[in-house]
């Protein structure tokens, strides 16, 4: 009898307030992201997303009704709803308590916590592929992709075009406004499917950008994005001391030429200072040959196949006897070097040579100011680029705040700020102080 009774207990499912919508694509590169799944639910149950937000989830935060009206359509329409902050880290544990789901942070980049930095992790603009969505729709299961929303992707490793975000809306056949329903497959401004392209060639993508697009998608089907938590604090910093170690015979410098980075970089990451963003931890997998997944918790060092090419550096050390035979070889490398995306300095492009910065002006003048001019070129673009990415970052904590209903200041952002050097709040503190006017003028709205 008691056994009977068991069993039957077993059987009858648990009682949640919201239905128990599965995610698709749950332990592949193309696992549904939060924001898909938010609509999905929503529509389960003939309502719009806000209304969920608005009933269910905000109460839940702690907001009061006056906030919670303004900004129940704004979280998941924002940037980082799939992202690693503290939004998705509350939206997954409601959600989750609301449907008995339990595996929705895997539809956010949470796992990745505290292995990256934020930067590039999410894209500003919807973008998708159209022919998985295509695809999807053929199953009758359409839904986006939680790698659409990672800004440094570019590409969709299945199909190898490039991610669009435009959809070339045509008037004909365009659904009313309001009958517009707010679904992951869905234009929001004309209705019709994002499957459908108004032009219908798909532009390819080149192959930097469809392996870049691999190896993160790798990562979302890695055991990283599986369930439970993680067993091991091992990080990125883990793997870089042991490689340079066991590979490099202990020259750090041989792994920053190898990784592409700079010195002040390798460093901060090798000191857990600062964690690198999504595609610098790509690029150290990619000089090592170890998937990414593993690098960043310090693993797969024991099967490493390093990029050969700072391998090279040590070859040939200089001799003024070589001079002519090495010559027409190492004008054509310093020529080489000028077209990197990352240009060497004077003295990295000697030790890459084998010889030293003197010698190589002594024999290559021109070739050198050429360098030099590169490099410094270089180094501003590179400082513009950094200095907006983080004003980038700063802007997205403001909105996040905005979001929360807490009133943004500069002592807010400094709690908040991850991968971001604190000095950088105050050399740019007035345009700091601009974004969060412009969110306070937001919240008082
Ligand atoms: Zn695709
Ligand atoms: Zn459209």
């Amino acid at each position: 009898m008691d056994a009977v009774r068991v069993e039957v207990q077993e059987e009858i499912p648990v009682r949640t307030a919201l239905a128990p919508l599965q995610p698709h694509g749950l332990g592949t590169m193309y696992v549904e992201s939060l924001s898909s799944y938010f609509q999905r639910l929503a529509d389960q149950h003939s309502v719009s997303p806000k209304l969920i937000a608005r009933e269910f989830v905000l109460p839940r935060l702690g907001f009061n009704n006056r906030v919670g009206e303004v900004q129940s359509d704004r979280y998941w329409r924002s940037s980082f709803f799939n992202g690693m902050g503290e939004v998705p880290e509350q939206w997954c544990k409601v959600l989750g308590e609301l449907t008995g789901v339990d595996s929705l942070r895997r539809l956010t980049l949470l796992p990745l916590n505290g292995l990256v930095g934020m930067h590039g992790s999410s894209s500003a603009v919807h973008r998708w592929c159209p022919r998985c969505l295509y695809e999807s729709e053929v199953e009758d299961r359409p839904y986006g992709q939680l790698l659409w929303e990672i800004g440094c992707v570019k590409a969709c490793p299945r199909h190898e075009i490039h991610l669009i975000s435009v959809h070339g809306c045509g008037t004909e056949e365009a659904v009313p406004p309001l009958r517009i329903k707010p679904l992951p497959h869905l234009c929001r401004s004309c209705g019709r499917s994002l499957s459908l392209s108004s032009s219908g060639d798909f532009q390819p993508a080149d192959e930097a950008e469809v392996s870049f697009a691999r190896a993160i998608g790798e990562l979302l089907a890695s055991p990283l994005f599986a369930e439970g938590p993680r067993t091991s604090d091992r990080t990125i910093a883990d793997f870089l001391s042991e490689v340079i170690r066991s590979h490099e015979g202990g020259y750090g410098i041989k792994a920053v030429r190898r990784i592409g980075a700079t010195k002040g970089e390798v460093s901060e990451w090798m000191h857990g200072r600062h964690l690198p963003s999504l595609p610098q931890a790509a690029m150290v997998a990619s000089a090592y040959g170890v998937p990414l997944a593993d690098v960043l918790v310090g693993r797969g060092i024991d099967r490493l196949h390093p990029n050969p090419w700072a391998r090279d550096s040590r070859r040939g050390v200089f001799s003024p006897y070589k001079r002519w035979g090495m010559a027409e070889d190492m004008e054509a490398q310093l020529q080489q070097f000028l077209r990197l995306s990352i240009p060497p300095t004077e003295a990295e492009a000697a030790g890459m040579l084998g010889t030293s910065s003197r010698e190589l002006r002594r024999l290559y003048p021109e070739q050198c100011r050429a360098i030099g001019e590169r490099r410094a070129q270089w180094a501003e673009q590179e400082a513009t680029r950094r200095r907006d990415e983080r004003l980038r970052v700063v802007e997205e904590l403001v909105n996040q705040m905005v979001c929360e209903g807490v009133i943004p200041t500069i002592g807010r952002l400094e709690e908040r700020l991850v991968g971001i050097p604190k000095a950088f709040l105050f050399k740019e503190r007035s345009a700091c102080k601009r974004t969060c006017e412009v969110g306070k003028a937001k919240l008082g709205s």
